[in-house]
């Protein structure tokens, strides 16, 4: 147990987390979520893997540059390349900046993988540690696949590399593979076997392949551990990683019997996972501990009656305690500037000024047309008008004529790189229609992966929500558009990702 029984919060959402399938997101939208860490109040936030593309290097250093209260770390291989790299990015962070780097050193790792012998790995370890120790005091050593490394190399490697000037050794279960109790063994054969384990923080990285990531991060706690790796919204390769608002609130929740403290401020988790979600266009399953649609709704009608009689017969933590208010205000065509700017701050967007106009301006509108504008509805808003990429293609006007008897026709102008362009293109039905146009006058075949269409909220005056996966030149994007009208919408999440996937094709590429 560490002394001040202060467990570490590792958020790794912007480095595992972004390398889950569809979940690539560039600079802008990593520094909004890079900024929402910083006020949930994260030790540590995982910036990247500097040497993985020149996007990853510029999200690092802005994000080390920009974020004041947290360490911010950078993957690294142990090399010394990658290690260099990984600094040049992350001294802007000054002391705060933490060179993560990391072998792999289960047998079948080492012998598949690295085709390296035990000695030789430990022996690139030592001289990787002590190499960004010479850098900073702040470096971290992970034993990629730990969990199925045999138990007295593992404490070899952890007692060499604190030796070498490691000050946290992570202990991941790289594949999802531990149960509870083998995981807390394991933290806890080292804490009694490594002579200089005293030196360092024992780190837990867990995937959730078996869906064990939070009960063996825990198990792991309470051998000892100091520092848990996780993500929003369990986000990360797979079945993704150790999810933060479980964690966070399961050790706050149960404080009675595992007395760890934490920094985190809990009530700017719901934030997080909403914010999180609408980057990526990943939506939490409505089931989702802590922050799903249904987790604190109590509808069976005996529950209820409970309820109104004393919350706590069923509720175990309280909806305020993530940032949900339970009375939330539901904004209308009287709600002032005030009440506007005051929701979008709870719900986690700090705008500047011209921003908070647009949004304004748009809010407005849309309040005409419907009566009640949701979370989910400035949500939206949002994403469509401000969180925007460069705009190299944009939508300036189109109609589109469809039936059961005429050929569905989309007329459509938008302006490429500054030159206005017009076309009518017929289709299979609008939205094809509508798609043939856009990539006739971008001159782009992007290959479309999935096209879905939800309402945001309930009733037929709802803003129509979209979101387009398209791949591009191997980057998988994905575009939001709203708008009352489905097709406009359409057309605007398509052109969207076109904006995105072009984004992304500026960025040099090395892909390891
Ligand atoms: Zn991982």
């Amino acid at each position: 147990m560490n002394k001040k029984n202060t467990i570490k919060i590792f958020d790794t959402t912007l480095r595992d987390g972004e390398q889950s399938p569809g979940a690539s997101m560039n600079i802008e939208e990593k520094l909004r979520i890079a900024s929402q860490l910083e006020k949930l109040n994260v030790d540590v936030i995982e910036a990247g893997f500097p040497i993985a593309s020149d996007g990853d290097f510029e999200a690092v250093k802005r994000i080390a540059k920009t974020i004041k209260g947290p360490e911010i770390a950078g993957l690294c291989r142990a090399s010394i390349m990658d290690i260099d790299r990984a600094w040049d990015a992350l001294k802007y962070a000054g002391e705060r900046g933490r060179i993560h780097t990391f072998i792999a050193t289960s047998d079948i790792h080492m012998e598949r993988k690295l085709q390296m012998k035990p000695a030789e790995v430990l022996a690139a370890a030592v001289k990787a540690v002590k190499h960004a120790a010479n850098y900073t005091a702040n470096v971290e050593f992970s034993c990629e696949d730990a969990v199925r490394t045999r138990l007295d190399f593992l404490a070899e490697m952890v007692e060499a590399a604190i030796d070498a000037g490691a000050t946290v050794v992570n202990i991941p279960d790289t594949v999802g593979y531990t149960i509870p109790f083998e995981y807390h063994n394991i933290i806890k054969h080292l804490k009694d076997n490594v002579p200089n384990i005293d030196k360092a923080v024992l780190s837990v990285h867990c995937h959730n392949d078996l869906g064990l990531a939070v009960a063996n991060s825990l198990a792991a706690i309470q051998a000892g551990a100091g520092q848990v790796e996780c993500t929003i919204n369990g986000i990360g390769e797979r079945a993704g990683n150790c999810s933060l608002e479980e964690i966070v609130m399961a050790m706050r929740t149960r404080h009675d019997i595992m007395p760890y403290e934490n920094n985190i401020n809990t009530e700017h988790i719901y934030a997080a996972s909403r914010m999180l979600s609408t980057i990526t266009g990943i939506v939490v399953q409505p089931n989702k501990a802590i922050v799903g649609a249904n987790a604190f709704a109590h509808e069976a009608g005996i529950h209820q009656h409970g309820m109104l009689m004393d919350k706590e017969t069923y509720e175990i933590m309280t909806p305020e305690s993530i940032g949900l208010n339970a009375n939330k205000l539901i904004l209308g065509k009287h709600s002032g500037r005030h009440a506007f700017v005051a929701r979008l701050t709870e719900l986690g967007y700090a705008l500047p000024k011209e921003d908070v106009q647009k949004a304004f301006v748009r809010f407005k509108s849309l309040a005409d047309k419907k009566k009640e504008i949701f979370d989910e509805d400035l949500d939206a808003i949002v994403a469509d008008e401000i969180i925007r990429v460069p705009e190299v293609v944009k939508l300036i006007q189109m109609n589109v004529s469809s039936g059961s008897f005429a050929a569905p026709t989309a007329t459509i102008e938008l302006e490429v790189r500054g030159k206005l362009k017009k076309v009518a293109v017929i289709g299979d039905g609008p939205v094809d229609a509508t798609f043939k146009a856009i990539k006739k006058l971008t001159r782009m075949q992007p290959r479309l992966i999935n096209f879905s269409v939800g309402s945001i909220t309930g009733g037929t005056d709802a803003l129509g929500e979209c979101t387009v996966r398209l791949e591009y030149e191997g980057h998988e994007v994905l575009g939001q558009g709203a708008h009352s009208d489905i097709i406009v919408s359409s057309a605007k999440a398509y052109i969207n990702a076109i904006n995105k996937a072009l984004d992304f094709s500026q960025r040099t590429k090395i892909h390891i």
